[in-house]
């Protein structure tokens, strides 16, 4: 059964005098429920904005997105809570409101689904954290806590389906492994999919039961999580499993490719990854692998 369906999404934005970007430049997968799928890739790859596109933040330009058989279109924060879906954003300093309460917050989530059973102290239990921190403000709180107070406000709006774009890229390293598992353990019991965007495929690989591996705008290898890790297949997932994170912890550098993913504005012809592709032939410069799920000329078509 699947809860998410992404087919053949194209993601454009537009702004004046500039030339049309294509973030996301037809990508397809599907997130079934209780199901991990770990979204990984360079920065500026368009994880982020295929996530924004899922929940109705983005406007698709081409391809679908169905949502439990209905398709998404962009909509207004009210009726965004009411779609059973919930982000969890990449920066906990950023997404509370620091003038209110954390349980005023959660509460807000709670109303959304006409909860009156459940406590705004619950949900903080349920994220590991202390009941009396509803009553203070995320100023108190440090950067792994407050992204477990953005989990609980999430949860309150008991989502199908939780979306966390980059959730532990901004904290410190004893926190992001907890973080990951939390948000996998707490999808996972209420029988939620988890769509789990980063840029670190370990933390990925602890917590995802499928990767997918995306590129300049289109997902080049998907498959369980297991198999990639001990048999990567396109040659951007081997480089991106021996990449090392960088210091800003804003992403990956992996070390053995030459230069930085290109301008999504002009990408290249045919194969999008030849020009770093320790591998390229003749017609990867020709010819676009538009297939998976490992969309290289080196792999059969299946
Ligand atoms: Fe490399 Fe060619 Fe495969 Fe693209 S299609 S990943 S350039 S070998």
């Amino acid at each position: 059964m699947t809860l998410l369906s992404i087919d053949d999404l194209v993601v454009e934005h537009r702004s004046p005098g500039r030339p049309v970007v294509r973030a996301v430049a037809g990508a397809s997968l599907t997130v079934g429920p209780g199901e991990v799928v770990g979204l990984v890739g360079e920065s500026g790859c368009g994880k982020s904005t295929l996530a924004r596109a899922v929940c109705g933040l983005d406007p698709i330009t081409e391809g679908s997105i169905t949502f439990d058989g209905e398709p998404v279109t962009p909509l207004g924060l009210r009726r965004r809570r009411l779609t059973g879906i919930q982000m969890v954003f990449q920066d906990p300093y950023a997404s509370l409101n620091p003038r209110r309460r954390v349980g005023d917050q959660i509460a807000d989530g709670l109303r959304t689904v006409r909860d009156t059973a459940t406590a705004p102290a619950d949900l903080l239990e349920r994220v590991g954290l202390p009941r009396e921190f509803a009553g203070r403000h995320p100023h108190e709180f440090s950067g792994g806590q407050r992204q477990r107070i953005a989990i609980a406000r999430a949860l309150a709006a008991r989502p199908r389906l939780l979306i966390g774009d980059e959730p532990i890229s901004a904290l410190d390293a004893s926190a992001q492994s907890q973080v990951a598992r939390l948000m996998r353990d707490l999808a996972v019991e209420s029988g939620a999919g988890l769509l789990f965007i980063s840029h670190d495929l370990s933390v990925v690989r602890l917590i995802a039961d499928r990767i997918a591996v995306m590129y300049l705008g289109r997902i080049v290898e998907v498959g369980d999580t297991a198999e990639v890790w001990a048999d990567p297949r396109h040659p951007y997932t081997r480089a991106l499993l021996r990449a090392v994170p960088k210091p800003d912890g804003l992403g990956v550098l992996p070390a053995e490719l030459p230069g930085d993913v290109p301008d999504p504005a002009n990408p290249p012809g045919g194969c999008r990854f030849h020009p770093r592709c320790p591998l390229v032939m003749d017609m990867c410069r020709e010819k676009d692998p538009d297939f998976g799920p490992v969309a290289c000329w080196l792999h059969d078509q299946r």
